[in-house]
């Protein structure tokens, strides 16, 4: 994985039929000739959506928001179980919104589940897919229950090449912390990124603190409380600190609520984000301190969520949201969250970037006006395409 290049102009790629990169660079250098001269075209790698449930491919409108994480949630559950759920429909939704997201310029996902009614449909597409099996119990008799129903769950299936699979875990309030050792652990051995929801909401730090708030009465209500639970006394960021398992293969999911303190924290663990802004809005209202998660040295990659809270799943939005909120950050670090630091946090080697020997996918993105100013070239990418197309 390389650092993101300069823009080079009158540019070439040189692909072979499996979109494998054969040569890129100035076009006086490349032995070919060219068919396809676009003018007003930047060309660049296919993007990475981090972080997305598609299982929700079928909500063509968002469960409504606005009131908190925890409203929201029961919103969803509420809705889900008054329909059918998977088979067919479902698997046709999957198709669909792939073949939507492939088209606009998408060429992986990290699909978070709970289990395996999607990986069919992901497997078929043949999207490059980090399939993150995430993980609820907060009860602490069910640890091991609840890691070996996922590690039969892994086997019985039939990897293709293009996916790959990993541990997660769901969220704080879902969570136990004994079964998040237990993931920080078999995913640290197994060299890969563990991924969980984070600070999405202030309610899961009043869980933490005093053990009250919303995510302590739904626990109750589902019957999945742990009697035994004592208040950790301060948020779940600083208690996984204590637990010491922040790192660099942790991958914080959201952000949204963490405090700048937490975030100088993050930073200095090493500790890397993806950012669903879209979604925040939508469900909180809350934007993460993008600031202080650049000023602090944050890597960061983006997904959508899911359609439930972002209908649109069009991962190019959530970086126009950040950067339309933050006009005095170099566009440039959208491009790297979309492509470098999506192949990096999803573990895909040869995407991300144009360079032989990858096959990043390629996306022709039509713009204003072609400018040596590279800052007005990567905003205008962002800001205002004409167009965007998938070329290879
Ligand atoms: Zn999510």
């Amino acid at each position: 994985m390389g650092e993101r290049s300069q823009p080079i102009p009158a540019a070439g790629v040189i692909v072979d039929d499996s979109g494998r990169i054969v040569a890129a660079g100035p076009r006086s250098t490349l032995d070919s000739h060219y068919d396809d001269r676009r003018d007003h075209q930047v060309l660049m790698p296919g993007v990475l959506n981090c972080h997305v449930h598609l299982t929700d491919a079928g909500e063509d409108t968002p469960v409504p928001g606005g009131a908190g994480l925890n409203a929201w949630v029961r919103k969803l559950l509420s809705q889900r179980s008054g329909e059918p759920r998977g088979g067919t429909g479902l698997n046709e939704s999957v198709a669909e919104v792939l073949e939507r997201m492939r088209r606009a310029g998408t060429v992986a996902v990290g699909e978070v589940v709970n289990n395996y009614e999607t990986f069919g449909a992901i497997a078929r597409s043949g999207m490059h897919c980090r399939f993150i099996h995430e993980l609820i119990s907060f009860r602490r008799d069910r640890v091991d229950a609840t890691i070996a129903w996922a590690e039969e769950a892994r086997k019985n299936v039939e990897w293709p090449a293009t996916m790959a699979h990993t541990l997660g875990a769901h969220a704080p309030y879902s969570v136990s912390p004994e079964l998040m050792r237990r993931i920080a652990g078999l995913t640290r051995d197994r060299n890969v990124n563990i991924y969980q929801h984070l600070a999405e909401d202030p309610d899961e730090r009043l869980l933490y603190e005093s053990t009250s708030g919303p995510w302590r009465n739904f626990l109750e209500q589902i019957g999945a409380w742990e009697p035994e639970w004592t208040p950790a006394g301060c948020s779940p960021i600083e208690y996984y600190d204590r637990m010491g398992i922040l790192d660099d293969h942790f991958v914080a999911v959201h952000l949204a609520d963490a405090t700048a303190d937490e975030l100088a924290m993050l930073g200095a663990r090493g500790v890397r984000a993806i950012l669903s802004p879209v979604s925040n809005l939508h469900i909180t209202g809350l934007l993460p301190k993008l600031d202080a998660i650049v000023g602090n040295g944050i890597r960061f990659a983006l997904g959508t969520d899911g359609r439930g809270s972002n209908p649109g799943i069009d991962v190019f939005d959530e970086a126009r949201v950040l950067l339309e909120r933050w006009p005095d950050l170099p566009a440039g670090i959208f491009l790297d969250a979309l492509t470098t630091e999506g192949a990096a946090i999803l573990g895909f080697d040869d995407l991300g970037a144009i360079a032989p020997g990858n096959v990043p996918g390629l996306v022709a993105v039509q713009i204003e006006r072609i400018t040596d100013d590279i800052r007005s070239l990567e905003q205008q990418i962002i800001l205002s395409p004409i167009r965007r197309d998938r070329v290879a």
